[in-house]
């Protein structure tokens, strides 16, 4: 994934674009950076993030940034942001997104206009490099960001900073969010709005699918107008969404507590404790604790202190090792207990599977596992997620895999809960990970939970429609 936030203000605005940078931390795992403009020239730094966090890399940088525009960035897909000098003017740009035809728009490209490409990136192109050349093809920054729109397939929000302020592009369906925030003498603007008390900044606007704004210290100048069509990601408020965040006016954690209530409603198993798998579980499984009155507890907790991070390494073998060291159990409240837990999702369940063998090695009587979202049963096209959630590791597949022999022609009959196959399939993965009890949530309480209507919400990695 990956997340960006950018300020235009009258003062220095470095701090904010260091903190508010900093609290997109858990979007990504690669490299971050920051670029500000001085009235001059741009400042830029970037650093490898992988095993250090955002604040400590970039601390010492600060003394050497100095500007009232500036943008930063979380990425997973190269470092960033980029500076370039172009005939449209001096700027720096950072993406968030992924482009599914980038090598189509390349050839594109070539076969059009004298342009080139870094080979830094082991021979292949690197996604924001490609934006920036498209916009420099073009004769403005509207032009260049409404042609980068129509262009890319898949999904591309972007924040452009230039000497006059910071152009922000939400992608054109809006799969990400893109939210302004306003305070004395500063604008920002950001993925995760849950930037906005602690740098005192008050929601002031959220840009709508394909939206195009200019911000300046002086405030929100309208670019392109936002299109009809919305198809934001549901996930953003089942999982990797800061708990604090709203989107479409939805808190995340309220929407976590909605949806875990939900899912008490339809349920009817006898438990003694209710607990979530950490961080985004426990939302879903305090809405289910206090619907059901059966007491929420923590039979294990998350060892914080050096294990800050919550997204984890490419390398399953790694990410299933710190997901175990992560996790500390507390026998007391596991020996002989009923467990409940509510989980985000069930994407390969490995890391699940680990962890609910911890529970039974403590003695754990029965632990029963319900996932806050349906199951996943097609992968992501439209966000960079990381290679785990490619569609033949998702443990539903494995599952249809094992029931039928070979890939069916049509995962329908899967998707819909009223189906003999999606039970055997739900059945099959409850085998796999040796769960006391497997249910999932359905897809309609899951976007009512939401409550922004389901016209405007990506579900496609449930049941496969576009
Ligand atoms: S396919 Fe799933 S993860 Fe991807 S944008 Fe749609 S809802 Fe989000």
């Amino acid at each position: 994934m990956g997340g960006f936030f950018g300020v235009a203000s009258k003062e220095n605005c470095v701090m904010d674009v260091y903190f508010g940078t900093d609290y997109h931390s858990h979007l990504g795992t690669n490299t971050g950076g920051m670029v500000v403009w001085n009235g001059n020239s741009f400042t830029r730094a970037i650093h490898n993030i992988k095993n250090t966090q955002f604040r400590a890399k970039f601390e010492p940088e600060l003394t050497k940034l100095s500007g009232n525009l500036g943008i930063g960035c979380i990425s997973d897909t190269e470092p960033q942001p980029l500076t370039v000098r172009s005939r449209l003017g001096q700027y720096a740009i950072s993406t968030v997104g992924i482009i599914n035809n980038l090598y189509d728009i390349v050839n594109m490209a070539f076969a059009n206009q004298h342009v080139h490409f870094l080979e830094t990136n082991k021979g292949a192109i690197y996604p924001t490099e490609l934006v920036s050349v498209i916009i420099d093809l073009e004769n403005s920054f509207k032009d260049g960001l409404l042609k980068a729109q129509e262009l890319i397939e898949g999904s591309c929000s972007i924040l452009l900073l230039t000497p006059q302020g910071i152009y922000a592009s939400r992608d054109k369906l809006g799969r990400t969010p893109l939210i302004v925030g306003e305070k004395e003498g500063s604008y920002c603007v950001s993925f995760e709005s849950s930037t906005f008390n602690n740098l005192g900044y008050k929601f002031k606007y959220e840009l709508g699918p394909g939206e195009i704004i200019l911000l300046t210290p002086e405030g929100i100048e309208k670019i392109a107008p936002p299109r009809d069509k919305m198809k934001i990601c549901a996930f953003l408020w089942i999982y990797y969404g800061y708990p604090s965040s709203t989107y479409e006016g939805m808190n995340v954690e309220v929407v976590r507590y909605k949806n875990g209530a939900a899912m008490a409603r339809k349920d009817n198993v006898d438990i003694d404790i209710v607990a979530g798998i950490p961080d985004s579980g426990i939302g879903h499984a305090i809405g289910y604790s206090n619907e059901s009155k059966i007491p929420y507890g923590r039979p294990f907790i998350k060892y914080t202190p050096t294990w800050a991070r919550s997204f984890m390494p490419q390398d399953q073998q790694i990410r299933n090792l710190v997901a175990r060291m992560k996790l500390m159990p507390i026998p007391d409240l596991i020996t002989d207990k009923r467990l409940l837990f509510c989980d985000d999702s069930i994407v390969r369940g490995t890391q699940l599977r680990e962890t609910v063998d911890l529970l039974y090695q403590c003695n754990a009587r029965e632990v029963h596992i319900r996932s806050a979202c349906p199951p996943l049963v097609f992968g992501c096209k439209y966000l960079n997620f990381s290679t785990s959630r490619s569609e033949l590791d998702l443990v539903a597949r494995q599952a249809i895999i094992e029931l039928e022999g070979e890939e069916p022609e049509s995962y329908e009959a899967y998707c819909d809960p009223a189906n003999d196959k999606y039970n055997e399939m739900v059945n099959c993965i409850r085998k796999i990970l040796n769960f006391s009890t497997l249910k999932y949530q359905n897809l309609p309480d899951m976007l009512d939970a939401i409550g922004i209507g389901e016209d405007k919400i990506c579900t496609y990695c449930w049941n496969g429609k576009e």
